[in-house]
């Protein structure tokens, strides 16, 4: 998730907006005196369910809490992201501070390499070195291989590295900042890795960001992990990702695994498309990653890891992909690592034999209900409902929809009323981990906005839409990153220059959008379809919530010279409207001929 997106779902816009207006709640809504604009009869409006706001009086304006921030300090979008990360208790990632922490960052990734080094070392040229070298050729791994993920060994000491780096002019408190060593409890600091198989962790351009790090043996902890520091986020964090996008991309397809052995004998036979995910479950980070370089993941889930959970979390990924996921399914107890080892040909018939992730939850689910009875069919619909209530794709769920139908024998009808109760998040919710990302997450479609997002991405990877005046306007784009993004785009006299108009914060989100996958014909129609449904979308927004509002002033007693100041402007969007319907089915016409 982008560092806006953490925010407004950490903020919540009564709560901002509170501060500057007395709010009073009416309904589903907030209303107050304009802070905007000088007013006696209050005509501004928060709405909490769609975290944005709307000024039906002398404004006419509205947005999301970004938007009002920067009007109402008289800031810039940079500048109220930074306010409000505050406020949320984000910490902005220093990479969004253009120069500042430049230079250290520049420092922990030396100073990580030298480790590298220093541990890559000691496995090949060390006596104490040996044990670990031979745990390595015992799992079949030749030197190139050793080399090619600078793979090495910690000693059994206490500061062996510290002196070490420090030797080479490192002071402590960089290597604390590396979480190479740590604060003891008596006072002074010690190294974290010792005794220990290491594995240096890359980032895309091959810097090393944090280390993994495994026991020779079978003693506990088996695997220690370098800390979260600023240039390692675990969450984000692909293994192998530097050894494997040209994989990737060629062949348009990416494979998880769990574990770093799985990765590297994966690579080492020639399947060189393989990451692994740096935890059970891959985040939404992760997948955004590789969203850039494909569309088709496949994850390799163990027997009885491929439980219910990243079932469910699986459908999340496809909606950010916008792409079926598959999974590959190994025997019990086995990993990639164990199966590769012993015949890559299996392996290869396991990608071949990949089943989409939704069929196999179906088929995993079902097998031990008795789909005859009654309480086995309620159960089904129970668990594989809310599985298909998350899918974003219509078509997609209209399939799966019709599957469970079939499978439970009831009428498709009844079950697209069941599922139109279910809220999108509520199989989230469901789910055991209440943790920080699900709740996050469960709030994440009602923020996203898909035909801002498809529309910019038309306009940034077509520039010669730049001359086709549909009448596209920043107020049709709800979320301000994308306001922003568009309002930077018709300024900007080369996409070149694109950047140095926005916010650094906004430059990832930029990024995506220049590099989403979008088809190749019919771009112009495509574009004015864009426009007219986001003209749709602004207009039905606006009509909604002044038929709340009018509702309100009735209901209250509003002066007759307000209500029909209302209607007035409610006929002007009906109108707008209107011209909307008229140019589809023009539109439409034309495609049918
Ligand atoms: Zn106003």
């Amino acid at each position: 998730m982008g560092i806006v997106d953490e925010i407004k779902q950490r903020i919540d816009i009564v709560e901002v907006v509170s501060q500057y207006a007395a709010l009073k709640k009416t309904g589903r809504t907030f209303r107050a005196l304009c802070p905007f604009h000088s007013e006696k009869h209050p005509s501004f409006f928060v709405y909490p369910e769609q975290q944005n706001w709307h000024c039906f009086g002398a404004c006419n304006a509205g947005g999301d809490v970004f938007s009002f921030v920067m009007k109402k300090e008289g800031i810039d979008f940079g500048e109220a992201l930074r306010l409000l990360a505050q406020k949320a208790g984000v910490t902005i990632p220093s990479r969004f501070e253009p120069e500042a922490g430049k230079e250290e960052r520049e420092r922990l990734y030396q100073v990580n390499q030298a480790a590298a080094q220093y541990f890559n070392n000691l496995l090949l040229n060390s006596p104490a070195g040996e044990k670990a070298g031979e745990y390595f050729a015992g799992r079949g791994l030749s030197p190139k291989t050793i080399a090619d993920f600078q793979l090495g060994f910690s000693l059994n000491s206490w500061d062996a590295l510290k002196q070490y780096l420090m030797e080479r002019g490192y002071t402590e408190n960089e290597l604390l900042t590396a979480g190479l060593v740590i604060e003891a409890e008596v006072g002074g600091t010690h190294d974290r890795f010792r005794n220990r198989l290491m594995f240096p962790i890359f980032d895309i351009r091959g810097r090393i960001v944090g280390f993994g790090a495994r026991v020779p043996d079978d003693s506990l902890p088996k695997y220690l992990n370098s800390p979260q520091t600023l240039i390692f986020d675990k969450s984000s964090c692909l293994y192998g990702i530097n050894l494997a996008t040209a994989a990737i991309r060629q062949q348009d397809l990416v494979v998880i695994v769990e574990g770093y052995m799985d990765v590297i004998t994966a690579h080492q036979n020639g399947f060189n498309n393989v990451v692994a995910s740096m935890g059970t479950s891959v985040t939404e980070k992760q997948v955004g990653t590789l969203k850039r370089l494909t569309r088709n993941m496949a994850l390799a889930l163990d027997a009885d890891a491929a439980g219910e959970e990243a079932m469910l979390r699986a459908v999340g990924y496809e909606n950010t992909l916008e792409a079926e996921v598959k999974v590959i399914i190994l025997p019990k107890g086995k990993d990639p690592d164990n199966v590769i080892r012993e015949d890559a040909k299996i392996w290869q018939n396991f990608l071949e034999e990949a089943l989409p992730i939704v069929d196999y939850t179906f088929n995993m689910l079902t097998a031990e209900l008795d789909l005859n009875t009654a309480k086995g069919k309620s159960l089904a619909v129970d668990k594989l409902l809310p599985i298909v209530a998350e899918m974003k794709d219509t078509v997609r769920q209209a399939h799966y929809l019709q599957k469970l139908a079939r499978l439970v024998k009831v009428s498709q009808h009844s079950l697209e009323a069941t599922l139109g109760k279910i809220k999108p998040s509520q199989g989230k919710r469901q789910a055991k981990e209440p943790g920080q990302e699900r709740i996050t997450q469960a709030r994440r479609p009602l923020l996203s906005s898909p035909v801002e997002e498809y529309c910019l991405a038309l306009l940034l990877q077509h520039p010669e839409l730049k001359s086709r005046n549909e009448g596209l306007s920043p107020e049709y784009f709800e979320n301000s990153e994308n306001r922003e993004i568009f309002t930077a785009w018709q300024q900007a006299n080369a996409p070149s220059s694109l950047k140095d108009g926005l916010d650094s914060a906004i430059w990832e989100h930029l990024d995506s959008l220049i590099t989403r996958s979008l088809p190749a014909n019919q771009i112009e129609q495509k574009y004015a379809n864009c426009v007219l449904r986001l003209r749709e979308k602004f207009l039905r927004g606006l009509e909604i919530k002044r038929a709340e509002l009018l509702a309100l002033e009735a209901e209250s007693g509003g002066t007759a010279a307000e209500l029909a100041k209302l209607e007035e402007q409610g006929i002007e969007v009906s109108v707008q409207l209107g011209e909307v319907f008229t140019q589809r089915s023009r539109g439409n016409q034309k495609q049918r001929r």
